[in-house]
């Protein structure tokens, strides 16, 4: 296990941990929590990282997490209607609980 990825959001962690795992790099985000768990921690140990199982994934890791960030999402920030929670505009489904985000932009047909 190493650390690939600190994140300065909690929805940028699952971006990144995402991908490399629909690309069979076996990713796993931590600390995602830890804000609300350590009280005196630094901010920047308490960020989320993405972590990956395999070291050899090194290279492919870094460098779909280069791609990542060279495509900044350009939407606006979506709210979530369930619980909340800010996604990326990229975003169909809620990071944190799984709704559609694409519900609160375009109201769905009640049938
Ligand atoms: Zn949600």
């Amino acid at each position: 296990m190493m650390c690939i990825y600190v994140a300065r959001q909690r929805y940028d962690a699952w971006l990144v941990a995402d991908r490399l795992n629909q690309l069979g790099i076996r990713a796993h985000v931590f600390n995602q929590h830890a804000s609300s768990i350590v009280g005196d921690v630094p901010p920047d140990v308490a960020q989320p990282q993405v972590w990956i199982e395999r070291e050899c994934d090194e290279e492919r890791a870094q460098r779909v997490i280069a791609d990542i960030e060279a495509a900044e999402p350009a939407a606006a920030d979506l709210q979530c209607p369930a619980c909340g929670e800010t996604s990326p505009g990229t975003f169909d489904l809620c990071w944190n609980c799984g709704s559609s985000l694409a519900g609160s932009a375009h109201p769905a047909i009640s049938e």
